[in-house]
């Protein structure tokens, strides 16, 4: 495993942000960690950095254990900060040159043009970090994450607060990143982790309420309901949808459009055709709706 959390629990004074998370996650893997503000993502993030103790519980980095080798975790992760502060006045370059000389890698600029290459800085790379647009002020963060060539990435909420062009761009570099390397990354974006996660953690007010591939979660999490959207020819009155043989729940979407919920595993698609013949209705489009990542997270942190 790249990543073993066990029994992690953090108190700040009396606040519990933490409360007894276990997970790990394999080499190569790539995480999507979410949960509502507050969960505790960050302080998760950070205690796995190293840079906050935990309360107890312990966490394991390529098998060492992070509260006894600090130095050599520094060397295995690499890690973007929330909200991603930079030293506005430096040049990116300098900047850079500043972040290989605190690893003390040798051949400094080497180091420095080959992560410009990597993270698509090039055209930018001449000017003031405070001139950059947040995208590239991003790759920028991501450079300095990646410069060391760590075998572990904590990137926290990497894509908050860009356009949804930088978010693809972004997105692109991380999942080309997650190719050789095991990331953790927290986002409030349900698509990014369908785009590009294997695996989701959900934590809510401190506990992991789910872990799994976004495929099983969708599967197994929550209750067993299914959703099918209609589309007959008329309005229908909502009570005589009710009458549908396992149907439990309508919900009008459109001038003759329909959810309509069953409280079974069963295919509806048939009962719902009858009923349309058996009142001269026509059905002009039915379609069985997909549990989204959205219904997975609100089901699990509602409470
Ligand atoms: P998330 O990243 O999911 O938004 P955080 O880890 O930032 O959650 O916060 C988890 C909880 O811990 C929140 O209730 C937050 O207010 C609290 N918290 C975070 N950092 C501190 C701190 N330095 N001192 C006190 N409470 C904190």
């Amino acid at each position: 495993m790249s990543i073993e959390i066990k029994n992690l629990t953090k108190f700040y004074g009396q606040q519990k942000a933490l409360d007894n998370v276990s997970f790990s996650v394999g080499s190569g893997t790539v995480v999507g960690f979410l949960g509502p503000n507050g969960a505790g993502k960050s302080t998760l993030m950070k205690i796995v950095t190293g840079l906050l103790a935990p309360t107890s519980g312990t966490v394991l980095v390529e098998g060492l254990d992070v509260a006894e080798s600090i130095t050599e975790i520094r060397r295995l992760i690499g890690y973007l900060p929330e909200n991603n502060p930079l030293y506005l006045d430096m040049y990116v370059k300098e900047y850079l040159r500043h972040t290989v000389s605190l690893y003390g890698l040798p051949d400094a600029e080497k180091v420095v043009d080959k992560v410009i290459e990597r993270t698509g800085l090039g055209p930018e790379c001449k000017k003031k970090i405070g001139e950059l647009s947040k995208g590239y002020k991003q790759r920028v963060g991501l450079s300095q994450a990646i410069i060391h060539d760590p075998r572990v990435l904590i990137l926290d909420e990497p894509t908050t607060g860009l356009d949804p062009n930088q978010i693809v761009e972004i997105r692109n570099l991380i999942q080309e990143l997650g190719r050789e390397k095991t990331i953790l990354l927290s986002t409030h974006i349900m698509q990014e982790v369908q785009a590009i996660c294997h695996q989701m953690a959900i934590l809510d007010h401190g506990v992991l309420v789910a872990n799994g591939s976004p495929d099983q979660l969708s599967k197994t999490v929550g209750n067993n309901r299914r959703k099918v959207e209609v589309e007959f020819n008329l309005p229908v009155d909502e009570k005589m949808l009710l009458q549908i043989v396992n149907i439990v729940a309508v919900e009008k979407t459109g001038a003759c459009t329909y959810v309509l919920e069953s409280d079974s595993e069963a295919d509806v698609r048939q009962d719902i055709f009858n009923f349309a013949v058996q009142h001269n209705f026509a059905v002009l489009a039915m379609q069985v709706k997909q549990k989204s990542m959205e219904d997975v997270f609100h089901e699990l942190t509602k409470k």
